[in-house]
């Protein structure tokens, strides 16, 4: 056999330890397990060595892990089967070829010439005689043109240049009597229409193709990755026909031992004689071995034993799905435990404290597909029915397949005029639920969407608010209604009255800059204010903000250094500034006003000291 191609290089990157050890040594313990004959009935392939083991993983972003002859070259042979089967799905639809080749286990040898006659076709094309008729499928004018579209195919799926090894392909069609057997048989039938010997050739060259463990972990990698190889990027097959190659993988690729295999090791796989299996771990990567020395049905002894055991030591097994639905809220709160950033009076906390269960919020991780998201609208049911608002907050949330979309859907569009108002958070243009929301193709508009839920908490907590006092009344907010001012008595607050001179700012107008000469404070009067840092990253965070009645910048008090934060007005902003200089002047005949405003200061730093602390908890 042809052993031109140089050895795959696998990764060495630190991230190969563990999983490089773990394969180096299942390699080390199954190579003594001299049991099992080579094939010989094609007599090339007796020419193998029976020692020469090799075990490749590739994940679907194209990490390769290998041990011992990962490199070596061999022949394909029926692992080629499954991916004819989805070039045919590709180029002829699923129709055709279901007309020219079924789906059920035959409990046959993979050579069996025993054809579905109610059905008039092969049973399915894993073995002999439906992989002939699916070569028959290959698109092109001449026997040439065929070929060169086949090994473009798998090439493509290797993601390199793949050779035919021309001893074995002879050795085939000079022996392969049997299969040449099944093509006349079906061509007397009418299954297949061409010339049996072009059928063939084909046939033969397609199981002759030389390819290495590295090789075939690529191509099953590319199949995990719902077609799209895992190294070049490019997108060879759909998923839909990913989904049909996988599940007669299942239920017919591992010859007579597809009941036992599905039973102990749960992949969808596919053997081949020349000592090859490869095995797919959907959405994850992909497996192969290779050995020559084969069982009583035809699969590789070391093959089997390797993917049995990477199955129960990785828990692979299609069906002990670990899948958590019950993780998909991770964290449900209410406006009365956790309040947005924005600073508040004394009686403003005390009514959000008393009515904030009314505004829920649900924070959702992971994975939204048809039992996650049942949970989750099963939960939003419930909300609804004491809630006047719901937050959903997508942050921990990348992603949502068709069924949990149509579900979230619908329950989305019940939400509205009569329901609590719902507000969906950080779910930015490229996020499957867009397209649900206001904006998007199917928004339904009775749906907010806010980019973040402290924004959304802040505008609730308002809604809330409203009900209880009149916010936008300047009036309330005479001076000996701030809480920095409580406690003061009318002489006092005559004193500030005299001192103090009022800014009004328009929305997005800086009104404090960090790193300024700290030497006045501001109460809000009208509008609103959000005070931020700058990351070291560069970029911005929304520490606190402040609307009517609320004071910023008052640290000029304490220290009278520079400003550690920037405040930009939220909108239009009207705001009472106090020169630190005058109230110092005021007190020296009233020391009760700046006492006073000490205390008052000393109240709202805990607060605020409080919500720092509440946001330190929320990080983890
Ligand atoms: N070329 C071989 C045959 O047709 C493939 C058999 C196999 O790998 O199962 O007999």
């Amino acid at each position: 056999m042809s052993s031109s191609i140089p050895a795959f290089e696998a990764g060495t990157s630190a991230a190969d330890g563990p999983i490089s050890r773990y394969l180096d040594a299942l390699h080390d313990r199954l190579l003594p397990l001299r049991d099992g004959e080579i094939a010989t009935y094609i007599p090339e392939l007796s020419t193998a060595d029976p020692d020469a083991f090799g075990i490749a993983i590739a994940t679907v972003d194209g990490h390769l892990y290998t041990s011992g002859a990962a490199g070596h070259p061999f022949t394909i042979q029926s692992m080629s089967k499954p991916f004819t089967y989805g070039y045919a799905l590709r180029s002829c639809g699923v129709a055709r070829v279901l007309e020219q080749v079924g789906v059920e286990p035959t409990g046959e040898a993979f050579n069996s010439i025993i054809l579905d006659n109610v059905n008039n076709r092969p049973f399915n094309p894993m073995v002999n005689a439906g992989a002939i008729a699916v070569s028959e499928l290959m698109p092109g004018d001449t026997p040439e043109a065929r070929l060169a579209m086949m090994m473009d195919f798998f090439n493509d799926l290797a993601g390199r240049r793949l050779d035919i090894d021309e001893a074995v392909f002879a050795s085939e069609r000079d022996t392969g009597h049997r299969n040449r057997a099944i093509a006349y048989m079906m061509l007397n039938s009418g299954m297949i229409t061409s010339p049996p010997e072009d059928v063939l050739e084909l046939y033969f060259k397609q199981c002759s193709i030389n390819v290495t463990c590295a090789d075939m972990a690529m191509m099953a990698a590319t199949l995990a990755n719902h077609g799209t190889q895992p190294v070049t990027g490019r997108k060879i097959l759909d998923p839909d026909q990913i989904r049909d190659m996988l599940t007669l993988m299942s239920t017919c690729g591992m010859y007579d031992y597809a009941g036992q295999w599905a039973y102990e090791v749960g992949l969808p796989a596919k053997s081949g004689v020349a000592g090859g299996i490869f095995a797919v771990i959907p959405g994850q990567a992909g497996i192969a071995v290779y050995s020559p020395p084969l069982d009583q049905v035809g699969n590789s002894i070391r093959g089997v034993a390797v993917c049995k055991e990477i199955s129960r030591d990785f828990g692979l097994h299609a069906f002990s799905d670990r899948t958590m639905v019950q993780t998909v809220i991770r964290r449900e709160y209410r406006a009365s435990e956790v309040r947005s950033k924005r600073l508040r009076s004394v009686a403003e906390i005390a009514v959000l404290a008393r009515e904030g269960h009314r505004i829920a919020v649900l924070e959702v991780q992971g994975a939204l597909f048809f039992g996650s998201a049942e949970r989750l609208i099963r939960r939003l049911a419930a909300l609804a029915e004491d809630c006047m608002a719901i937050v959903i907050d997508f942050k921990r949330c990348s992603d949502a397949d068709p069924a949990a979309l149509r579900l979230i859907e619908e329950a989305v569009a019940r939400f509205g005029e009569a329901g609590p108002d719902l507000v969906v958070t950080h779910v930015p243009g490229d996020h499957p639920l867009r397209a649900l929301l206001p904006g998007g193709a199917r928004g339904t508009g009775r749906v907010l969407t806010l980019p973040d839920t402290d924004t959304a908490l802040e505008e609730l907590e308002n809604d809330l608010l409203s009900g209880f006092f009149e916010t936008d009344d300047l009036a309330r907010f005479a001076l000996k209604r701030i809480d920095l001012f409580h406690g003061l008595d009318e002489g006092c607050i005559k004193a500030l009255e005299g001192a103090v001179s009022s800014f009004q700012f328009s929305a997005g107008q800086q009104v404090i800059r960090e790193g300024d000469d700290a030497n006045a404070f501001f109460v809000v009067a009208s509008g609103a204010a959000s005070i931020s840092v700058t990351l070291p990253g560069g970029q911005r965070k929304r520490v606190a903000s402040v609307g009517p009645g609320q004071s910023f910048g008052e640290m000029a008090l304490i220290d009278g250094g520079k400003r550690t934060a920037d405040v930009h007005a939220d909108s239009a902003m009207i705001c009472y500034a106090f020169s630190v200089d005058r109230i110092r002047e005021i007190a020296k005949a009233r020391p009760e006003v700046l006492t006073t405003i000490l205390q008052n200061l000393v109240i709202s730093l805990t607060t605020r000291l409080r919500m720092a602390n509440d946001e330190i908890r929320n990080l983890v």
